[in-house]
């Protein structure tokens, strides 16, 4: 007997003691393998004279007396090496780390088990109903066959059997029923029917299963008799081929599920059915929360490719832009041709004009939600809000026009998200330009004395938090002709023609005192100079040029070499008696001016969440004007 990887044998133990009330899911999980078995299988007959394909199909049996439910397939099968890798692993490791995250975070055991259905964990669901699985396989690249047999955590044997055709046969010994639970009606015709219907009924090959019916016995009017006839239970139309009438909400989550190895369901699905130049049917889907490798380079984008209900590729990435990664789903059109390889779909005429109308559905999509739904589109903004930033930046803003009226930004005055398109039509007649500050918080930047200052005059600021958000609105550059502009920036130019040449003069007649004060900080401003901008706050920093101080904390932040430096500007506030001191130094005690000058430096920089070079020199003068002023 060979040991479970540990990883697994926990997996195993979660399903087998399950509390989980969604039992059933499992003969989805297993069906669903069937027939991306048989798909597989289809896929490489192709390319390969050797294969034989039989007419696929998936067969159920039931035996009640020894309790065993059987399901098979004529797919791909499995080595003795695919058994051990594909049934005695979790392939995906990610996934269970992921688990031990939410198990963590959450208390409650019933919400811990939602994680079934999580990528790799399909075919260990069976374990929530079964006492012990045999997996029988023959694959269509080896001559011998082999079966897998487990009881559960402990571990599993695989051996030599003696099964003649390709596929894969599973037998599932029922567990008793207990108290809580009847396992037994999964031996029972009627419920398998129903089962299958509810979840697998898109299935594109035929399942079928031995019914018994009440038929009249030939010859007779009255007399019935009960026959057994092998039926197919499932439609075997693909859902995204049905009419959006004909489908509910639950069979579109559902198929979701079982498909894209979500455990909760999406927040959003699409079905589209095109017909035109090209026809196409898509079923697409936003996720309710971030796919836990979203942010890995493990994560894929793309859609399932068919055509005409026969997959041929598991990822089609040309279909989505980066932008829209975080959609799943997929599309089925019935012009293109089946063995077309990958390189010739990248340059495919018709696969582009899919994609791009793809694109224009999501589009419409979110701009719909945000307009009608609004508090779903704030959850998802928040989920992939970052990924449309992105790309309103990514490729110099080629995509901004597109993207723009998807984001939101924290407004100083509604204090919630607002979009740019809800900020622009509230603006004041005599507001030239969209106010925005940077900072960690929202409660930090709400405390910047050039904020207060915007606010007093009453415009509206936007908050950005995020690392990116500055680089995106200069990419924009402009919303609605009105320029954007960070009100820490020295331009920021509030003031009346009469207030800036007062000031003007001021600073004139202060010039060699701001002279004097630069030497103590030499290269580190553009310079220093009187403002009347703050009301209450002494100093404050602010930037000049294309290199915001933000974007210099970020920038120097990232992984290179590549340092930049915002030109700044010490701004001190002309009416805050520190001025008169300074003045008076200036007069009197000029190395004094100098370490004042440092102190005042130093507390602009921290205002502005920046660090200081100097920490201990700033300490020292600090604690050396306490002590003199005892
Ligand atoms: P998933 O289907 O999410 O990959 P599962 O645990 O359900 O995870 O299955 C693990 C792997 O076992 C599958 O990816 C597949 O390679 C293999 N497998 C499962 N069932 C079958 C089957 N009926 N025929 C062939 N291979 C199968």
């Amino acid at each position: 007997m060979k040991e479970f990887k540990a990883e697994s044998k926990r997996l195993l133990d979660l399903m087998i003691n399950s509390i989980y009330t969604n039992k059933e899911i499992f003969l989805r999980e297993l069906i669903s393998n069937s027939s991306d078995a048989i798909d597989k299988l289809h896929y490489e007959s192709l390319t390969n004279d050797k294969i034989n394909m039989q007419e696929p199909k998936i067969k159920i049996e039931i035996d009640k007396e020894k309790r065993i439910l059987k399901i098979s397939d004529n797919g791909c099968g499995m080595t003795s090496e695919e058994l051990e890798n594909n049934l005695g692993t979790i392939a995906k490791s990610g996934s269970l780390s992921f688990k031990e995250e939410k198990l963590k975070n959450n208390e409650n055991a019933k919400e811990d088990i939602d994680i079934i259905g999580q990528f790799g964990v399909g075919f260990y669901s069976a374990f929530m109903v079964s006492d012990s699985i045999t997996v029988y396989s023959k694959s269509y690249k080896s001559e011998k066959s082999y079966s897998w047999t487990s009881k559960g955590a402990e571990g599993y044997t695989i051996e030599e059997c003696d099964k003649k055709e390709i596929g894969t046969s599973i037998e599932l010994q029922i567990k008793e029923d207990t108290e809580d639970e009847n396992y037994s009606q999964y031996l029972d015709t009627y419920t398998i029917q129903n089962l299958v219907k509810k979840y697998s009924d898109y299935i594109r090959y035929p399942i079928q299963m031995e019914v018994e019916h009440s038929k009249l016995k030939e010859g007779t009017k009255e007399e019935y008799e009960t026959v057994k006839e092998i039926e197919t239970l499932n439609s075997m139309i693909p859902l995204w081929k049905k009419k959006k009438s004909e489908i509910n909400e639950e069979e579109y989550n559902s198929f979701y599920l079982g498909k894209f190895n979500d455990y909760e369901k999406p927040q959003k699905v699409m079905h589209v059915s095109v017909e035109g130049q090209y026809s196409y049917n898509a079923l697409l889907y936003i996720p309710t929360h971030v796919p836990f490798d979203y942010y890995s380079p493990e994560y894929e984008k793309g859609l399932q490719l068919y055509s005409n209900g026969v997959l041929i590729m598991e990822k089609c990435a040309d279909l989505l832009p980066d932008y829209f990664a975080f959609v799943k789903g997929l599309v089925d059109s019935p012009d293109l041709s089946l063995n077309i390889s990958r390189e010739m779909l990248q340059q495919d005429r018709q696969l582009k004009t899919i994609a791009k109308s793809i694109e224009k559905k999501i589009l419409n999509e979110l701009q719909n939600m945000m307009k009608n739904q609004r508090e779903e589109y704030e959850k998802f903004f928040k989920n992939f809000g970052s990924q449309l930033k992105y790309g309103t930046y990514n490729d110099f803003g080629i995509n901004k026009e597109k993207l723009q009226d998807l984001l939101l930004f924290y407004s100083s005055k509604e204090q919630k998200s607002v979009s740019l398109k809800e900020y622009t039509e509230k603006m004041q007649e005599e507001q030239e330009k969209i106010y925005y500050a940077c900072g960690e918080t929202n409660d930090k930047i709400d405390l910047l004395p050039q904020v207060q200052l915007v606010k007093d005059k009453g415009f509206e600021i936007l908050y950005l938090t995020e690392n990116l958000d500055e680089f995106v609105l200069k990419t924009i550059t402009e919303y609605d002709k009105k320029q954007f502009i960070n009100v820490c920036a020295d331009e920021l130019n509030l003031d009346t023609e009469e207030e800036k040449k007062e000031l003007e003069k001021v600073n004139e007649e202060n010039k060699e005192m701001f002279e004097e004060m630069k030497k103590a900080i030499s290269d580190e401003v553009q310079s220093i100079r009187f403002t009347h901008k703050l009301k209450n706050h002494p100093v404050c920093l602010t930037s000049e040029g294309g290199i915001s101080i933000g974007m210099e904390k970020i920038i120097n932040a990232m992984p290179n070499d590549q340092k930049v430096k915002a030109q700044t500007i010490l701004e001190i506030n002309e009416n805050h008696p520190i001025a008169n001191t300074l003045k008076k130094l200036f007069e009197t005690d000029k190395e004094k001016l100098k370490n004042y000058t440092k102190i005042l430096y130093s507390q602009a920089r921290l205002i502005e969440g920046l660090s200081i070079e100097n920490p201990t020199e700033i300490s020292n003068l600090i604690c050396e004007f306490i002590a003199n002023n005892e």
